[in-house]
């Protein structure tokens, strides 16, 4: 029997449905949630991604303020923006886009965002909370997929969870979150000898590492978990996974599709923290 499917556009729906309430109940105490969203250049792919956000703001009831500079904005003008933004009492999230042009240092830029508004959670502050297991804002993709995670109603208690790739925004807080929910987490990558030693044995694999076809079918473990994080194209120019996914459906038990699994929830994600942050803000008025 083929996978089920974990749709991450009809579970993205009702959680913002959901969003969209809260956001209502702010809008009537206080006022809407407000999310700044700063694009620099005009990479094409980048421009898409800022483009959803902001219409996924206004469906949800969060006011967005779109700011788009052109690519070549020196760092101190952008940091300038940023501690506008920061003042701003009306913004409870700030998300700049990356990748920045390579004359700006992103690592700055995001740790010039005031703690309360890193709502893509990429800061060393929100990195370390997530380490300690203290409250802060987690990073949006990873947060989706324990959401996608949670939907199949099995357990991830002493599952055997592989994560591919390591990175800060996606595969580091990723394994982080696993083992926070009790999963036995392995981090394979670039310099993994053997990948499919690892998921052969996995309950649950997260394919993050931006490779088309990194996972396979005689990888897979009958009845696994499979998420893919992936954005690639194939041969035909069309939007895939890392995951060979007509292969992956027939072995495992669940998977998730490119598109329509991950790339929604991590906007739902995004909506969620600004919605946190801005009932944060008002609790603390109180
Ligand atoms: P990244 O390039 O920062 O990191 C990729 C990671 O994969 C690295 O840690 C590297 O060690 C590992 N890797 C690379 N080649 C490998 C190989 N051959 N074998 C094993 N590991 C390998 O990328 P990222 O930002 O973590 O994103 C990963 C992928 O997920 C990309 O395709 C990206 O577009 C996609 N992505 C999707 C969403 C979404 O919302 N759908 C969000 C973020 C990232």
């Amino acid at each position: 029997m083929p996978a089920q499917l974990i749709d991450g556009v009809a579970l993205s729906k009702s959680l913002r449905t959901e969003i969209r309430h809260r956001a209502q109940v702010l809008s009537e105490r206080h006022r809407a949630p407000g999310l700044a969203v700063i694009l620099v250049g005009d990479d094409p792919a980048s421009q898409v991604y800022v483009r959803n956000k902001v219409r996924a703001c206004g469906e949800a009831g969060i006011v967005s303020k779109l700011d788009h500079l052109p690519r070549d904005t020196i760092q101190a003008q952008l940091l300038a923006r940023i501690a506008m933004l920061n003042a701003d009492e009306n913004i409870d999230g700030i998300l700049v886009q990356l990748p920045l042009p390579p004359h700006i240092s992103a690592q700055a830029v995001i740790e010039s965002i005031a703690p309360g508004k890193d709502v893509d959670g990429l800061q060393v502050a929100s990195a370390g909370a997530l380490l300690t297991g203290v409250r802060g804002f987690r990073p949006c993709t990873p947060l989706g997929i324990m959401k996608m995670l949670a939907l199949t109603g099995v357990s991830l208690r002493g599952a055997n969870a592989v994560v591919i790739g390591r990175s800060t925004s996606v595969g580091k807080p990723m394994a982080l979150l696993l083992l926070e929910a009790n999963a036995t987490v392995t981090g394979c990558h670039s310099a993994t000898r053997d990948i499919a030693v690892h998921t052969r044995a996995a309950d649950i694999v997260i394919a993050a590492a931006g490779r088309r076809n990194i996972l396979t079918s005689p990888m897979i473990k009958p009845g696994a978990i499979i998420i893919d994080v992936g954005i690639n194209r194939d041969d035909q120019c069309k939007l895939c996974g890392d995951v060979e996914f007509a292969g992956a459906r027939e072995v495992a038990g669940w998977i998730s599709p490119v598109p329509g699994g991950v790339g929604p929830m991590t906007i739902a994600m995004l909506l969620a923290n600004t919605v946190d942050s801005a009932e944060q803000t008002l609790l603390m008025l109180r």
